[in-house]
C-alpha cells in the first residue's frame, strides 16, 4: 500500500479526476498484467461490481497455462481456488494453501466466521517478488464472492505469509460492496481490520499493528481540506481516513460499553445479519445494524461526520492515551497509559 511514490499518486489522481474512475481501473489492470514496476502497488484496488469483464481479459492475457483448482474449507464456508499450473514460482502448492488458510483464519478471528458460504479465488501470475494486488467483487449470478489476486513469479512462502493483500480482500467480503462515495468506508474497514486479524493469527506483532497505524494515519488527515471523505479519490484519505474512522469508532464503542464491546462486535453484527458483499445494503443500513448491536448511535453519526466534513484528530495525544510510543522504525507499548488495556483488547485474541 505504501510503495507507490507521491508523484505517481498525483498523476493517478489527475487521471482519475479527468477520466473517471472506471477508466483508471482499466489502465491499472493493464499495467499490472504487463508487470510494470510503475504499478507494483497493492493499493490500486477499488472494490466495484464493474470489473469482472476486465478480469476475464486479464486471465486470458496472464494465464494461458491451465490452472490448478482446489477447494479449501474455512469456518462458515469454502474457498474455490484456481492458480496457474505448477512451476511458475518457487512457492509450493502447500505454501499457497497455508497462505489461503491463514488469510481466511485472520478474517474468522475478527468476525467469528467467514462471511460468505462460497467464494471463488483466482490467483494470477504477474512479475515481481510479492503479492501485487487484489480485487473483490460479488458474482450475483453464481451467488459467490470473487477475489482476483495477482502474485509475482518470484514469491516464496515467506513473502506470501507476510503479505496483507489477500486478508484485506477477504475483509471486503464482510461488508456491502459500496458506491464510489463510500469507498473510503470499505477501504478503511479493510485497512483497519486486516492487520488485527493477522496479528491474532501470529502473522504480525501487536507492535507492528500500532506502528503501521502511527505511520499510516497521518495520511488520512489533511489540514488544508474542509471536505469530508465522501467521494474522495485521494488514496491516503480513502485508506487511512477510513482507518481513522474505524479506530475512533472502536475507541468510542469501548468507552461507551466499558470495554464489553468493540468495533468487531458491531461489524460482526453487520456481516452475520446479511450485510456482507452479497447484500445491496447501503452504508447507512449497515451502520444502523452496527449501532443496534452496540446499543447506541455511534457509528452512523461518526460516518456522517466523516462523509461531510474534514475531521481533525490530535494523533500525538491519542498515542499518549493509548500508550503507543513511536521510536525510529518501532513502537514501544506502555502498560501504564490510560487506555493501554483498551489498546490490548483491540489486538488481543477474543476469548
Ligand atoms: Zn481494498
Amino acid at each position: 500500500m505504501m510503495r507507490m511514490g507521491v508523484a505517481v499518486i498525483k498523476v493517478l489522481q489527475a487521471i482519475l479526476q479527468y477520466m473517471g474512475r472506471r477508466r483508471l481501473m482499466a489502465i491499472s489492470i493493464s499495467l499490472a498484467i504487463l508487470g510494470s514496476p510503475f504499478f507494483d502497488l497493492s493499493m490500486s484496488e477499488f472494490s466495484s461490481r464493474h470489473r469482472i469483464a476486465l478480469h476475464t481479459q486479464a486471465a486470458v492475457a496472464s494465464n494461458s497455462v491451465s490452472a490448478l483448482r482446489m477447494k479449501i474449507p474455512v469456518k462458515g464456508g469454502e474457498l474455490d481456488v484456481s492458480l496457474p499450473g505448477k512451476g511458475w514460482t518457487d512457492a509450493t502448492l502447500a505454501d499457497f494453501q497455508d497462505w489461503l488458510r491463514f488469510s481466511a483464519a485472520a478474517v474468522v478471528s475478527y468476525y467469528g466466521s467467514f462471511p460468505l458460504r462460497n467464494t471463488r479465488i483466482r490467483i494470477f501470475q504477474s512479475n515481481g517478488d510479492t503479492v501485487e494486488y487484489g480485487e473483490t467483487n460479488y458474482d450475483d449470478e453464481n451467488e459467490r464472492g470473487t477475489i482476483d489476486v495477482y502474485v509475482g513469479r518470484r514469491v516464496n512462502r515467506a513473502t506470501l505469509l507476510n503479505s496483507w493483500t489477500l486478508t484485506h480482500e477477504m475483509v471486503h467480503l464482510t461488508f456491502p460492496i459500496v458506491d464510489e462515495d463510500d469507498v473510503w468506508l470499505a477501504e478503511g474497514i479493510a485497512t483497519y481490520v486486516e492487520p488485527i486479524g493477522r496479528a491474532r493469527q501470529g502473522l504480525l506483532s501487536k507492535e507492528k499493528v500500532w506502528l503501521d497505524l502511527v505511520e499510516g494515519l497521518p495520511n488520512g488527515l489533511n489540514p488544508r481540506l474542509r471536505r469530508g471523505l465522501k467521494g474522495s479519490s485521494d488514496w491516503g484519505r480513502i485508506y487511512w481516513g477510513g482507518a481513522l474512522f474505524c479506530l475512533l469508532a472502536d475507541l468510542k464503542i469501548r468507552s461507551a460499553t466499558k470495554n464489553k464491546l468493540g468495533l468487531e462486535d458491531a461489524l460482526r453484527a453487520v456481516s452475520s445479519s446479511g450485510g456482507n458483499a452479497a447484500s445491496d445494503w447501503t452504508p447507512e443500513q449497515a451502520l444502523a445494524v452496527a449501532d443496534r448491536r452496540v446499543g447506541q448511535p455511534i457509528l452512523l453519526p461518526l460516518y456522517k461526520r466523516f462523509q461531510s466534513q474534514a475531521v481533525w484528530v490530535d494523533l500525538d495525544e491519542l498515542w499518549r492515551l493509548l500508550g503507543v510510543h513511536a521510536r525510529a522504525d518501532d513502537v514501544f507499548l506502555s502498560d501504564s497509559a490510560p487506555l493501554s488495556s483498551t489498546r490490548d483488547l483491540i489486538t488481543g485474541v477474543r476469548q
